[in-house]
């Protein structure tokens, strides 16, 4: 099947992209790395009348940095990050992340900003920006906000970008010497999207330990403190099975079998965080 006929446009400047996808008279989509997109586009699963090409918008190529932070504009794309071609404030975490991202050709196109925009629960960085308390940074008629990656997805393929809303960035702290990562992916192959995901930071000297079960079938598992997954005990420790059990029923998550891959992921996470 080929995609229905629509109008193109590549604009060079982030006014122009928010314009044009702030349009009430038409269906407009962006597309970026088109990796997401395209096959999409050829299933008739998303018929737009205008599709916004914002590869050509250097504002969305950007990298800045600060003393305690990182921003990466959207278009980036998973390769620039597994190829050092952009700053890393993580330690390798996520260069590493992005090494296991699909196939070569895959990453380099894929974008970290379609990545998160597209909200696809099994996804890499919306469960490891989410772990790593980054914020998304979005434009629109309304000007710039900034939304917590842990608040972004909403639902399946669902995000909280309001319609024409331009996804321009991402703002990633920058983790202590001495913090801690961890990362377990779970699929049948290697460069498939998760069936589960395990994230973990601790990074003590900035007062955070956070943890994400990912690929739940929905927005990821968010433990903003992490410290209460370890009964009491010191981060790093044994992970209380029935505290992680009860917050993934919570979650939506009743399965047994499903609750024990995501258990074993996080706990591999931890582990891998923790090792000497
Ligand atoms: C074979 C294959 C295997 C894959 N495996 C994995 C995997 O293991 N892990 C993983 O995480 N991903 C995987 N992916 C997805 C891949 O990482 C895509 O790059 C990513 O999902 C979408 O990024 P994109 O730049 O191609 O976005 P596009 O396809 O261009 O766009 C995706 C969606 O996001 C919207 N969008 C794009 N950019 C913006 C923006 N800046 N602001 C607002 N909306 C925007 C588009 O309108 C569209 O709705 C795989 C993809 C393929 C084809």
């Amino acid at each position: 099947m080929k995609p229905v006929r629509f109008d193109y446009a590549r604009p060079a400047d982030l006014a122009a992209a928010v314009a044009l996808g702030g349009r009430g008279d038409a269906v407009v989509k962006f597309i970026a790395g088109g990796q997401s997109l395209g096959p999409m586009l050829n299933l008739r699963l998303v018929q737009p009348d205008l599709l916004v090409d914002i590869t050509a918008i250097a504002e969305l190529k950007r990298v800045d940095q600060t003393a305690d932070a990182l921003i990466l504009g959207s278009c980036i794309t998973h390769a620039d990050i597994e190829d050092g071609r952009v700053p890393d404030v993580t330690g390798g975490a996520m260069r590493a992340v992005a090494a296991g991202i699909a196939y070569r050709a895959v990453r380099n196109r894929g974008t970290v900003g379609g990545s998160l925009a597209h909200a696809d629960p099994s996804a890499d960085w919306i469960s490891a920006l989410s772990a790593l308390g980054a914020q998304a940074i979005v434009h629109g008629a309304r000007g710039e906000r900034r939304i917590a990656v842990e608040s972004l997805m909403t639902g399946v393929f669902e995000s909280g970008l309001e319609p024409g809303e331009l996804l321009t960035g991402v703002e990633i702290l920058r983790l202590s010497p001495s913090a801690r990562w961890g990362y377990y992916k779970h699929c049948r192959k290697t460069g498939e999207l998760a069936h589960a995901i395990g994230a973990y930071l601790d990074d003590p000297e900035r007062g955070v330990c956070r943890a994400v079960i990912g690929a739940t079938g929905t927005r990821p598992l968010v433990f903003g403190d992490a410290a209460a997954l370890f009964g009491g005990g010191a981060p790093g420790g044994a992970i209380d099975r029935g505290f992680a059990e009860r917050a993934m029923a919570a979650h939506g998550m009743a399965d047994a079998i499903e609750q024990q891959i995501h258990f074993a992921c996080l706990r591999r996470a931890v582990a891998q965080a923790h090792r000497a």
